[in-house]
């Protein structure tokens, strides 16, 4: 009922337009997105390095439907990418890529050549891509890609899911020497066939998947702001011996902040996953649509900063 409200609400013009000019939703979103321009995601990725964090930058946008749509975003991440290796940014700030952003739902070829064209400048730039991960119909199609661009690109990253029941044998496949692996809990709704449903799964399942990824040879990318999970992700890296060179932290713009400074004052890499770009409202909703339940996810955000 209320997926089904926020759905109608994020296809409403007139309810767009009542959203952007509310002044709570200024807040919320100057909170969480960087800005619209460029020159927004260099500014906010400026303030963070020179506070020591890490960043990866997403410009906001996914399922697009037309060529011209796709090459737009291309072009717009091509020019994201020289303006940070100008500004002196790289290798600290990275790139997000959704692969559905670059015509992976019409043409996955086409989608492998964006991202192979992305791929690319990022290694001029000297720094990298991760490739974000969808919804579960496109986990198989994604890891495939990944695979094609590692073979000339082998420090692009992979995003795994712990909700997915597939995802401790992917992360098995992926705890390779030098591949690096996002693991994050999943923001989609997915059906009981493939995931897990209940919260507490969810939570066993990233341990288990963070357990393999910590243990083994490649490079993790622990994203979550769950007290619970990063304490035990402080405690594998003792128990694996890990210095703080060889994994790192993920969280995402304005949340948590205080957490994102004391880990990287503890001695942790801490990177900020920083979104930008004019799609911020469709982004929003449809994160709320896909799971109410971050509805107080960013509800608490805006009332906490620990
Ligand atoms: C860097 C990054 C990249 C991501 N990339 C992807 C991706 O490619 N694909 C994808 O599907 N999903 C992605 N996600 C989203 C992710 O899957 C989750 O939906 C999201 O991170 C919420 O899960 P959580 O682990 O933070 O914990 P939650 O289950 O949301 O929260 C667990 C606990 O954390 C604490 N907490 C959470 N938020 C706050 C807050 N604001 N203030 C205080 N305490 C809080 C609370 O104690 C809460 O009970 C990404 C997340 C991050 C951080």
């Amino acid at each position: 009922m209320l997926r089904s409200v926020i759905l109608a609400a994020s296809r409403s013009s007139r309810v767009e337009r009542l959203v952007e000019t509310a002044p709570f939703t200024r807040d919320v979103v100057r909170r969480f997105v960087a800005g619209t321009a460029t020159d927004d995601a260099l500014r906010a990725s400026q303030e963070l390095v020179t506070n020591g964090l890490s960043v990866t930058l997403d410009h906001l946008g996914e399922d697009t439907v037309t060529a011209e749509q796709a090459v737009a975003v291309r072009d717009e991440y091509l020019s994201l990418l020289a303006a940070l290796s100008a500004a002196e940014l790289t290798p600290a700030a990275e790139v997000s890529l959704k692969l559905s952003a670059i015509g992976q739902k019409f043409d996955e070829k086409f989608a492998y050549d964006n991202a192979r064209a992305i791929c690319a400048a990022a290694s001029e730039a000297g720094t990298t891509v991760t490739l974000d991960m969808e919804d579960h119909t496109t986990t198989d199609s994604t890891l495939e890609i990944l695979a094609k661009l590692r073979a000339d690109f082998p420090t692009t990253g992979a995003v795994l899911q712990a909700y997915l029941r597939r995802t401790e044998s992917d992360c098995r496949e992926l705890a390779s020497a030098g591949s690096r692996v996002r693991l994050c809990k999943g923001a989609y709704k997915e059906p009981e066939s493939v995931a897990y449903q209940a919260a507490n799964d969810v939570d066993k399942s990233y341990v288990r998947c963070m357990n393999i990824l910590m243990s083994g040879q490649g490079y993790p990318m622990l994203a979550t702001h769950d007290p619970r999970l990063i304490a035990i992700a402080e405690d594998r890296a003792r128990w694996f011996d890990r210095s703080p060179d060889t994994f790192e932290f993920q969280l995402l713009y304005g949340i948590r902040p205080e957490e994102q400074a004391r880990l990287s004052a503890d001695g942790y890499t801490v990177r900020v996953y920083v979104p930008y770009g004019d799609e911020w409202y469709g982004y929003l909703m449809r994160r709320l649509a896909e799971r109410p339940a971050n509805m107080a996810f960013f509800a608490r955000a805006l009332v906490s900063k620990k």
